[in-house]
């Protein structure tokens, strides 16, 4: 999940900590805990479910699926979880309300220290429904509305299922209960984006869960809706403009992105052209630390049979069963090909992720549609919308880093020394004056493309930063007069010094 307006407006909500201040201690390991590392857990309790959503992952029906893990196979799994350090195990189905052990089973959750949260299709919840969940201690529902009425109830399938939803908010609010909407984004309802947030706003609502579509279940048979790149990119940007709105009039609402890690790449090109590369390094820092898209690591899903998947989304593929093995012994199987994909993704990422100089933040976003699309677990989201010179030529933000220009940093009286080029990584070290020093490291994109210009400039850096060495002069004539002859130019030379 990105926050947006934790990372744009500064504005804390509940999992915040769960998400950025393990990011934020994540430089010092004896302070992260057990907690987060570990995934958080859906659990589809059941495959049943009175609607029939056009994208339900879970492929749920409306009849009862056989096989449902029993309600003491069910406290055997949350004792499991509790013991292994799941900080959050979130409720769902199917329509998990269809259980009638739910309150049961989430009053042990509580009691063996996870924090049970719902999420729910909201047609359900009646005041003494809502009344045993908030006691057996649940701490957030997520209720599912995909749009306005007429785009709400073609996608569930069912007339009045909107009202229903939102009848269900209002339960929940009226008792204390915090809720959130979840919105799934397509082309059928995208347009619905503000009205939806205005709408729920005004009924009390104040978190924004916004899901891109996955190619999941039913998810896989609607792709021919699915946004374009174009149509996501307005959409995402539609959102952070709203939620700065929301900001500025002093009602602050928490808005939330799930299910595309682009998006966090975009939010630093969004901050940077909106506040400065100084909010933008920020947010750099607490999307890289977050880790990009989680699925098989800081996320796991376990089926209402008991089959645990890398996501919620990637029901077709178990790991393995809990009636079976634990789900430690699951979890950590890393024999298991998938889990060993997934964790190593970056190593075999192709095509434009695999140069995208996002990739540490983002990840490769979904595997999944991926896999879907182009039939290859690390081919590229095909629901990237990062235009080429974003993923080439990105917001400079490097953590720790200070951007610099060449001019500025040779300034006279200061010298360099070449130390190493690998790549389109050179790396100097700088001395100035006054014999205080600072390692420098230069990345100096490579373009294929012919500027005199550009040549010089190289060739009078080279000069500057060797002038105290004639050994240092040549290697620096010999890389110049390489690049040179390679056609390569520098379009820019950065300089990131960290001091
Ligand atoms: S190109 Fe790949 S790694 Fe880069 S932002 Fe897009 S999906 Fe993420």
């Amino acid at each position: 999940m990105i926050s947006i307006s934790k990372l744009l407006c500064d504005v804390d909500a509940e999992g915040d900590g769960l998400r950025y201040d393990a990011a934020e201690e994540s430089s010092k390991p004896q302070i992260r805990d057990t907690k987060q590392q570990r995934p958080v857990v859906v659990w589809n309790v059941t495959k049943q479910c009175n609607l029939y959503c056009d994208h339900c992952y879970a492929a749920a029906d409306t009849e009862t699926a056989s096989g449902e893990l029993s309600t003491a196979e069910g406290k055997r799994l949350l004792d499991e979880l509790a013991d292994y350090g799941v900080p959050v195990i979130l409720f769902s189905g199917g329509e998990p309300l269809v259980r009638n052990d739910l309150v049961e089973l989430i009053d042990y959750a509580a009691d063996v220290g996870l924090r049970p949260v719902l999420s729910t299709n909201g047609t359900l919840l009646t005041n003494e429904r809502v009344q045993e969940l908030k006691d057996a201690g649940v701490a957030y529902a997520g209720i599912s509305v995909d749009g306005l009425p007429e785009h709400h109830d073609a996608f569930r399938g069912q007339d009045g299922a909107f009202e229903a939803a939102v009848d269900g908010i209002r339960t929940c609010l009226d008792a204390g209960l915090k809720t959130g909407l979840r919105y799934t984004v397509t082309r059928r309802n995208a347009d619905d984006l503000e009205a939806i947030v205005d709408l729920l706003h005004d009924v009390g609502v104040d978190r924004f869960c916004f899901y891109h579509l996955e190619y999941g279940g039913r998810g896989s048979d609607i792709v021919d809706i699915d946004l374009t790149p174009e149509e996501r990119r307005e959409a995402v940007r539609q959102l952070f403009d709203l939620t700065l709105q929301y900001h500025d009039s002093g009602e602050d609402i928490e808005t939330l992105l799930v299910g595309n890690y682009a998006d966090a790449a975009y939010i630093i090109e969004y901050a940077n052209e909106k506040f400065g590369t100084d909010h933008a390094r920020e947010i750099y820092e607490y999307v890289r630390q977050n880790g990009g898209a989680p699925a098989g690591e800081r996320i796991a899903d376990i089926d209402y049979q008991g089959n645990v998947h890398p996501t919620q989304f990637w029901q077709g593929y178990s790991l393995g069963n809990v009636r079976d093995r634990s789900f430690p012994d699951i979890w950590e199987d890393e024999s298991n090909p998938l889990l060993s994909a997934l964790r190593n993704r970056e190593k075999h990422l192709k095509g434009k992720c695999a140069d995208c100089a996002y990739r540490d933040v983002c990840r490769g976003s979904s595997r999944l549609r991926a896999l879907t699309v182009h039939d290859d677990i690390f081919a590229p989201d095909p629901q990237c919308y990062l235009t080429a010179s974003e993923r080439s030529d990105p917001t400079p933000v490097e953590s720790g880093r200070r951007r610099i220009d060449t001019e500025w940093a040779l300034k006279p009286g200061q010298i360099g020394r070449l130390l190493s080029v690998v790549g389109n990584t050179t790396t100097v070290s700088m001395r100035n004056h006054t014999q205080s020093s600072w390692s420098v490291r230069s990345r100096v994109p490579l373009r294929r493309q012919k500027s005199n210009y550009q040549q010089l400039l190289l060739f009078a850096f080279c000069l500057l930063t060797s002038s105290h060495s004639i050994m240092n002069t040549r290697r620096w004539l010999a890389i110049w007069a390489r690049l040179s002859w390679c056609e390569y130019n520098v379009r820019r030379v950065k300089l990131h010094c960290q001091w």
